[in-house]
């Protein structure tokens, strides 16, 4: 992959930027109570890249919503920006927080058992009650 791949984001003031030039992993949408309570949103639609191939910069806050995920943020505006897995080596981008979404279409959406009732998924992916197969 060419630099033409590179994946851009930030935050909503601009302080926080990151970017990487590995292909996604997946792009999936998590519709868990973590999730939805860490962007304040009804689901989370994130972009799963390798984490050691995400240069970042800026006032980022971490929070650790579970032994397993930490949570990055902008300290300064609070945009929400990453999921991140050490231990998988691989960090979720918020897909509102990339420079251009438009291109990451969710291709699965997990923990649907806790989905907003008025929330209708009218796509073709899978839906995953809980936590993807393994
Ligand atoms: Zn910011
Ligand atoms: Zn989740």
């Amino acid at each position: 992959m060419e630099s033409a791949c590179t994946i851009r984001g930030g935050c909503l003031c601009g302080a926080c930027r990151y970017e990487t030039d590995a292909a996604p992993i997946n792009v999936r949408a998590c519709h868990c109570r973590a999730c939805q309570k860490a962007t304040g949103a009804p689901f989370y639609a994130r972009v799963m890249v390798p984490l050691d191939a995400v240069r970042m910069e800026g006032p980022i806050g971490w929070f650790s919503s579970s032994p397993e995920v930490r949570r990055g943020f902008c300290t300064r505006c609070g945009t929400t920006l990453f999921s991140e897995r050490v231990a998988a080596n691989a960090i979720g981008l918020t897909i509102g927080s990339l420079d251009d979404p438009a291109p990451f279409r969710p291709e699965a959406h997990i923990w649907v058992s806790r989905k907003q009732p008025w929330l209708q998924l009218e796509d073709d992916v899978p839906h995953y009650a809980e936590g993807p197969p393994a």
